[in-house]
């Protein structure tokens, strides 16, 4: 087998989650192998018991990695931005965009003096990449 990461970053991810799936399987039948000898009080169920815990454990530990990798894929995708404006003391609060803003939407209340808010502006964070 020939490692090529720069290659197919893409299939990265679906390879990881056909190792987790063939472990999961594996170590599942090893259980099953393990506990079906135990009833027998067969002395080599206890190899197959501990064949199908580490496997799951492995497979726990994939899941995670992919998991960690996806959210931070997520966590790179472009931001957007809420701008809220206070109409009396001009405060200005910026946080993320949520689901059904609009410009000149009133918000919750000012932070600083309870009064009424406007979405001021809604935009997108570019971050741009320096050579
Ligand atoms: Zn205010």
């Amino acid at each position: 087998m020939t490692e090529k990461i720069e290659a197919s970053k893409r299939n990265v991810s679906f390879f990881s989650i056909a190792m987790v799936l063939i472990t999961v399987v594996l170590s599942v039948i090893a259980l099953f192998l393990g506990f079906a000898t135990y009833e027998s009080q067969d002395p080599s169920a206890l190899p197959y018991m501990l064949i199908g815990f580490i496997g799951l454990a492995i497979s726990a530990y994939l899941l995670l990695q992919t998991k960690r990798k996806s959210l931070k894929a997520a966590f790179e995708m472009p931001q957007v931005i809420t701008t809220i404006l206070c109409q009396k003391c001009g405060f200005k609060n910026i946080r993320d965009h949520k689901r059904g803003d609009y410009i000149f939407k009133e918000t919750e209340p000012c932070q600083k003096c309870n009064e009424k808010t406007m979405i001021a502006s809604i935009y997108r964070e570019v971050k741009e990449k320096e050579k």
